[in-house]
């Protein structure tokens, strides 16, 4: 069992901190909202002072932090992991951030002889709870089968994407995808309610059909056909728009960055934008079809 400090104990790093104390691991945690940290505390993880004291003495550091800048300022800035970590630490990040900063703090990790892995996640809160995350891995082969039975105590499918900043290009390739397909299915069923189809008739139909995709057989925006999904329940989050707006947003830099044109994201980027400017931005992004529905 391994001594890691765990820095970020919000609404994804409070329990999968705590599946790493139930995995029998000990833990060294930090958050900067005293109640977020009590939580972990109270679950049998010990206190940490801040970033650097959680790192220091542990064997792996695990952060899930809300943005690039966070996880800059924590593991580069002044009293952060890098200058912190006792010597042969592995570096885990699970946030997802721009791929550009998981490449540099990689390397900063890298020059100062640290191993270090992007490993951000899918799943939410919910696979947090369960232990059944996602994760996609960038970073260095011995690096991740170091990793993998740390990430397998919080994730059920754990994927070595390829060298680092990979684990957050899938997570925005894949999420790009999802957003622009939500979007498309939201206009199919709308499209067809004007013309007087069914929702669970074109449901029948194209879920058997070329038009079949996760957003329409999982997760369908329009209310009915799918009973486990948020149109069902006043699109009560599941995956909020606001966060679905943040990996449009990233992708969109990356994709700047890269030189590669991605017109679907950006429009995609630019509604969801709109879904939460429209007040939207904490139900579930499936809520786009309300908005293009132009219901209340
Ligand atoms: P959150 O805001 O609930 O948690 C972030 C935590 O980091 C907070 O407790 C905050 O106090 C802490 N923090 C911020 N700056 C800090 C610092 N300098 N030192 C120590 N602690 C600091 O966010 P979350 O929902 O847990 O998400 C975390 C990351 O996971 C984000 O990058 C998010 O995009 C990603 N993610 C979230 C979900 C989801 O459904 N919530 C799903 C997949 C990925």
């Amino acid at each position: 069992m391994a001594m890691i400090g765990f820095i970020g104990l919000g609404n994804m790093g409070g329990p999968m901190a705590r599946n790493l104390l139930k995995a029998g691991h000990k833990l060294r945690a930090f958050d900067v909202v005293k109640a977020n940290l009590d939580a972990v505390v109270s679950a049998g993880a010990v206190a940490a002072k801040n970033a650097a004291d959680a790192a220091k003495g542990c064997e792996i550091v695990v952060t899930m932090l809300p943005a690039g800048e966070h996880v800059r300022s924590v593991y580069t800035g002044e009293g952060g992991v890098i200058a912190a970590a006792d010597k042969g630490s592995l570096l885990i990040d699970s946030s997802t951030i721009d791929v550009e900063s998981a490449r540099a703090v990689a390397a900063a990790a890298d020059k100062a002889g640290f191993a270090m892995l992007d490993a951000p996640v899918s799943g939410g809160v919910a696979g947090a709870e369960g232990a059944t995350l996602t994760f996609m891995v960038g970073g260095p082969d011995a690096a991740f089968q170091r990793g993998l039975p740390i990430l397998q105590a919080m994730g059920k499918n754990i994927v070595h994407a390829g060298a680092a900043g990979n684990g957050q290009a899938a997570k925005i390739c894949n999420n790009m995808i999802l957003g622009v397909a939500m979007i498309a299915v939201s206009e199919g069923f709308l499209l067809a309610e004007k013309l007087g189809l069914e929702a669970q008739k074109l449901f029948d139909i194209a879920s058997k059909s070329s038009g079949q995709c996760w957003a329409m057989t999982s997760y369908c925006p329009a209310p009915g056909p799918v009973p486990t999904s948020p149109a069902n329940r006043g699109y009560k989050a599941g995956f909020t728009t606001a966060m679905m707006l943040k990996d449009l947003t990233l992708a969109q830099r990356a994709a700047a960055a890269a030189g590669v044109a991605t017109p679907m994201g950006a429009l995609a980027q630019s509604l969801q934008s709109l879904n939460a400017a429209s007040g939207q931005a904490d139900l579930d992004f499936s809520s786009i079809f309300k908005m293009l529905r132009g219901t209340k």
